[in-house]
Order: structure tokens, then sequence, then C-alpha cells
């Protein structure tokens, strides 16, 4: 593999496919021994997790069913906040056993505010699972309960994260040469 440029930006190879499945089946792996009594809904947070959550629910051997969920912000009309909104779920989720499939966890704000607004809506339990986990950036107390690879807080394209929004369809990960 070598260094690609994406628009202005640098970037060198920095996990590979074969790493990457690794870390893929070893969350799947976790997950078919936690939810062997249930039928837990899959919720893929668009638009990073695309790739990992179709990897990870090849090797998911439980019974289960699939959606996909986007977090959007918009300006409040009589407030002076952003107000954030959940787009994308269709279904009753009260009484289900929830994994949230994220691509990278950051600051943590993404997953707090999902949390926040999935727990009203009365499910059994949410869980998270992401591809990736950046400790050192991680500003909340909530817990992360199944984790691909932790990497340092270093800016990160591939395996359907992007660069203004490009580099989503690279097959590995890169990372910022700087
Ligand atoms: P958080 O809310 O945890 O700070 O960030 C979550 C979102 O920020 C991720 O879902 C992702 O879209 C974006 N993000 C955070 N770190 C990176 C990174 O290293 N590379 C890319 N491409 N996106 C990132």
């Amino acid at each position: 593999m070598d260094i690609i440029t994406v628009k202005d930006k640098s970037f060198k190879p920095y996990i590979s496919e074969e790493e990457l499945q690794t870390s893929v089946e070893k969350v799947a792996s976790k997950i078919n021994d936690d939810y062997k009594d249930s039928a837990p809904i899959f919720l893929g947070i668009l638009n990073g997790s695309f790739m990992f959550f179709g990897d990870l629910l090849k090797s998911i051997d439980l019974e289960c069913t699939v959606s996909f969920v986007k977090l959007a912000s918009y300006e409040g009309t009589n407030s002076t906040g952003e107000v954030n909104q959940l787009i994308g779920l269709n279904e009753d989720i009260s009484g289900k056993d929830i994994i949230l499939v994220e691509d990278i966890v950051d600051t943590g704000n993404t997953l707090v505010k999902l949390h926040e607004i999935l727990s009203k809506k009365n499910a059994k339990s949410i869980k998270i699972a992401t591809l990736l986990y950046k400790p050192a950036a991680y500003k909340k107390d909530h817990p992360i309960d199944y984790v691909g690879l932790e990497i340092p807080n270093a800016f990160v394209l591939g395996y359907g994260l992007d660069y203004d929004g490009l580099g989503r369809n690279l097959s590995s990960i890169y990372v910022l040469n700087d």
C-alpha cells in the first residue's frame, strides 16, 4: 500500500484489511456470545459505519434485524442551541436489545446524544459497538461495550471514514501523514 492524496492532504497506510477483519471478527464473536438468548436489533450509524456494519453482520450468527439511522442537527427555532434529531428509525424498539454500530468514537459526543435519544424509546438494553476508539480524545463516562481497535488521537480515513466526503470506499484505513 502506498501513500495516497485525498484533496489537499496526504495519508499513509495504517490498518490493513487483514487487521480490520481480525478486529471485526473479535467484536462479532463477543456479540454472538453475549446475545445467545436474544434477537437484537443492529442499528448502523450512517454514514461512516456502513463497511464495518456489513462485515460485522456477516460474522453474526444470531437471529437479528438490522436498520440504519443518522444523527442530524439543526438550529432550533426557539432555542439558541443545536437540536439533534434521529432520522430513519421507523420500527418500535421498545423491549428490544439494541446494538448501536459506530465507525469511530472520538470525543463521545455522538454516542452520548444517540444514547440520550434512544433511551427515551423504552428499549430493553442499548449497547455500543465501534470499530475504532480514541481513548485519548474520549471525554465521556459512558461505557463503550465492544471495541475493534484502540487508536491514538490522529485523523484516519477509509473503510467508511471520510475526509470531506471522500475516501469512504477505501478497503483499509489510512492516517494523516503530517
Ligand atoms: P465524536 O462525536 O465521538 O467526537 O465523533 C464521532 C464522529 O466524528 C465519527 O462518527 C466520525 O464521523 C467523526 N470522526 C471522529 N474521528 C475521526 C477520524 O479520525 N476520521 C474521520 N474520517 N472521522 C472521524
